[in-house]
């Protein structure tokens, strides 16, 4: 397959902005209508399948939960003035707040509110999935604003049985080895943090579904963070094994650099394929050791499960001042970056289609190169030096037991080098594919 191309790439990053200018306004949850809105504009990009699990369900050691929905909430001042309208912002609810309608003191309603002084202009996210609550969250100025009064909280929601939503596309490739990809849908207006993710994977399903022919199969998963992945591993558990590798994708619309979080095993290929892709483009990039904490890797990197899953960021979540707050908006991410996360993401993936193991026919002492047109005949000029010298790391390594990507890592030469120097070797009949 080919990558993202770096022109495509362009036109593409408009394309992701525009589908996080549409999603960015609906009120997302873990549970509810805003979740199937979503899944509904995604249904737009590519044919997913969507999923219901009733409340009370078992998921492991969870249940699925009461299914929470929102049509309006204010507070308002003793003279009628509404001094908080969930309508210009839905991060000014408390994400899962139960029902209320009451007359409150000042001091009641800043027991229920939230502000980060630190940045008074900025609103908090803030949630309360499995403790029923009720808040508000506001700008440290609007609290400092309030004065004493008798205030009127509403919060017109529902939290009710109902069902539980994930969205999920599978494409099948020649074998049943799955790559997965995944990406939470369950914050409200946040762009990088869920919307980012949501835009990549969505242009990443749509570049492969152009591809002709791919060794792996691919499965999308766009599911509410921690109780949509633990519902996805309840109802696939046989079929996990099926997953040869996965990455997560999260927070990849800022200008930071990309940041990889490796999959616990730590040596997985896919962690090897990230690495390797970041080397070869020459992009600064940092690498993080798998941590119990974070996005649905949790999950996926579980003992039990222990599957070879990443986390493909660029600032990690909790990083990024901006994180959880009002100021996760539209201009903190840029279609710029968007667009060289899903070029760096398909390049990953190109890798893994193109990983493979030979067998070097004609191992005992090297072949003479020169008889067969592939010594100082091969490529270019600048390239033809590193693709004789590619050829002599495939011929040495291709012992049945090492990838062209582990040979990439032990000669230090590019993925492609290193693959095109296979191809003619292969081409000469001095390979053999295993
Ligand atoms: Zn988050």
């Amino acid at each position: 397959m080919q990558a993202v191309q770096l022109e495509e790439s362009i036109t593409i990053a408009e394309r992701m902005f525009q589908l996080i200018r549409r999603m960015y306004p609906i009120c997302r949850s873990i549970t509810g209508h805003g979740v199937r809105q979503t899944l509904e504009i995604i249904s737009e990009y590519i044919p997913l399948t969507t999923y219901e699990i009733q409340t009370g369900v078992a998921l492991f050691d969870w249940t699925a939960p009461k299914e929470w929905n929102i049509r309006d909430a204010f507070i308002k001042n003793s003279k009628g003035e509404k001094i908080v309208d969930f309508r210009n912002c839905n991060l000014h609810v408390l994400n899962y707040s139960v029902p209320v309608s009451k007359k409150v003191s000042l001091e009641e309603l800043k027991a229920h509110t939230f502000t980060i002084p630190d940045h008074p202009d900025w609103i908090p996210y803030r949630t309360s999935y499995y403790a029923e609550n009720w808040g508000f969250c506001l700008s440290h100025n609007q609290l400092l604003a309030l004065s004493e009064d008798e205030y009127e909280v509403v919060i017109d929601s529902s939290l009710q049985d109902g069902h539980l939503t994930f969205g999920e596309y599978f494409i099948k490739g020649q074998t049943e080895h799955e790559v997965l990809i995944s990406t939470h849908i369950c914050h409200p207006s946040l762009a990088n943090d869920n919307l980012s993710g949501i835009a990549v994977a969505v242009f990443l399903a749509k570049h492969l579904t152009q591809v002709a022919s791919l060794k792996h199969s691919y499965r999308f998963l766009f599911t509410p963070g921690m109780i949509g992945s633990i519902a996805w591993l309840s109802r696939n558990e046989s079929q996990v094994s099926r997953i040869a590798h996965g990455i997560i994708i999260a927070c990849v619309g800022d200008s930071g650099q990309i940041t990889y979080k490796k999959s616990r095993r730590g040596n997985a290929e896919i962690d090897h394929a990230v690495l390797q892709v970041l080397k070869d483009t020459g992009t600064t990039h940092q690498v993080l050791e798998f941590s119990p904490f974070g996005y649905d890797e949790r999950q996926f990197c579980s003992p039990g499960f222990n599957l070879p899953v990443g986390c493909f960021m660029r600032t990690p979540h909790g990083k990024f001042p901006e994180y959880h707050t009002s100021a996760d908006n539209l201009e903190f991410i840029q279609p710029q970056y968007l667009g060289d996360s899903l070029s760096k993401c398909s390049m990953i993936l190109q890798l893994l289609e193109q990983n493979a193991t030979y067998m070097n026919l004609n191992s005992k002492c090297e072949p003479q190169l020169g008889k067969r047109g592939l010594y100082g005949s091969i490529g270019g000029a600048s390239d033809g030096r590193s693709l004789e010298l590619a050829m002599l790391w495939v011929l040495n390594w291709s012992d049945g037991d090492h990838s062209l990507l582990d040979i990439a890592e032990k000669s230090g030469l590019k993925f492609l080098t290193i693959k095109n120097a296979a191809d003619a070797l292969h081409a000469s009949g001095l390979l053999r594919r295993q």
